[in-house]
């Protein structure tokens, strides 16, 4: 016998890795089938529950290995509904994923590495450096381990954005083959349209991930109205400046149905005056752009703070002013560490132990 944390895990595998165990088991091809269907549409966690499977091989399956969904160590309950979710990974790292429910839907933020490496001067994530990568079963465990806690039906308006810990660029493969699987109608059965991957703007790999055959959406974090300020704020920018950015953007194949969706965090007295508003309007001109102003989310150990609301409100008009679709995004989860740019595997808000 095995012991439960030396057997391999099963989540994360696609359809074609599952066929390929099978076949490497002695099995029909058609078992790794009904593998993915119980594992990711079914939502099995114990495999004595897939009882389509032949007795034998579950059997032999159950010897070695097992779907582990990430440990949910300890989750923090915020005021306005959402959840934060301190998830252990096998190896021991943590990483976070946020649950927001609204009326008609649900948000789930995910994270795509343990910390992050690119240094942005003003999000708190950068604090805790990079650690690794994740993979596209821990990835698609965040989803399933939040919905089993949340008694998220399969069929649930869920929206999941690429939002939480990390450049999930720098990690498109492991991304991808998470969002494949995770809209894949036979997979998980999230909608395409409601998976968006937001970045700090990678542009060989925003160039990559137009040529995904299962893409997302995209969203990039402007944070800025022009080199000098894009640069003291995320320093990424010396390598891809702005109008190599919005080069990008222009020849981004955009479907249909789909806009650009830009974020900018106001942060006050750096890039909230009406000059930011009007040259971030001229950088997104001939865009199909939406932008998401994002006021500020403070915390320890960084000198930000955000706008006054009215500052918000007068950047709003005058980007709507120039046809510019513009939302105010008030960050969910502030009392628990949370909200945008605040992961940070934090202690504090209202701990609630051991859920499993
Ligand atoms: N690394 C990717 C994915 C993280 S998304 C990216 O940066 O796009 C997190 C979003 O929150 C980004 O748009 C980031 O600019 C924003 N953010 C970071 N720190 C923040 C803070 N303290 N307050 C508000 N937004 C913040």
């Amino acid at each position: 016998m095995v012991l439960a944390e030396h057997k391999g895990n099963l989540l994360g595998l696609n359809l074609e890795e599952l066929e390929k165990f099978a076949v490497s088991s002695g099995q029909p091809k058609f078992r790794g089938r009904q593998l993915y269907h119980g594992i990711y549409a079914r939502r099995v966690r114990d495999l004595a529950g897939l009882t389509d499977l032949a007795h034998e091989f579950r059997d032999f399956v159950a010897a070695g290995y097992g779907i582990f969904y990430p440990q949910a160590e300890r989750h923090f309950c915020s005021l306005d509904g959402s959840i934060r979710y301190l998830f252990r990974l096998a190896d021991g790292n943590l990483v976070e994923t946020v649950y927001m429910p609204e009326e008609d839907r649900i948000t789930l933020c995910l994270s795509s590495q343990v910390g992050c490496a690119v240094d942005c001067k003003f999000c708190f994530t950068a604090l805790l450096g990079s650690k690794r990568n994740l993979t596209a079963g821990e990835i698609i465990g965040q989803v399933l381990a939040v919905a089993a806690g949340q008694n998220v039906p399969r069929g649930a308006r869920l929206n999941l954005v690429f939002m939480g810990m990390g450049e999930p660029m720098l990690n498109l493969p492991q991304v991808l083959k998470a969002v494949e699987i995770l809209a894949d109608p036979k997979g998980v059965g999230v909608t395409l349209r409601r998976i968006t991957v937001s970045t700090v703007g990678i542009l060989p790999r925003i160039k990559q991930m137009s040529l995904a055959p299962v893409r997302p959406k995209l969203a990039i974090s402007l944070n800025a109205s022009n080199d000098e300020q894009r640069t003291a704020l995320m320093p990424i920018n010396q390598k891809y400046p702005l109008a190599d950015l919005i080069r990008v953007c222009r020849a981004y194949p955009l479907r249909q149905w789909e806009h650009l969706m830009f974020e900018y965090v106001m942060l006050e007295g750096f890039n909230d005056a009406d000059d930011d508003a009007r040259r971030v309007a001229d950088l997104l001109q001939d865009l199909r752009a939406k932008v998401n102003l994002i006021p500020y989310n403070s915390g320890p150990g960084l000198p930000y703070r955000a706008p006054r609301f009215d500052r918000v409100l007068e950047f709003q008009k005058i980007l709507m002013d120039r046809n510019i679709p513009t939302f105010i995004r008030i960050s969910r989860g502030r009392d628990i560490s949370a909200a945008c740019g605040q992961l940070s595997l934090a202690e504090s808000g209202q701990a609630v132990a051991n859920i499993g």
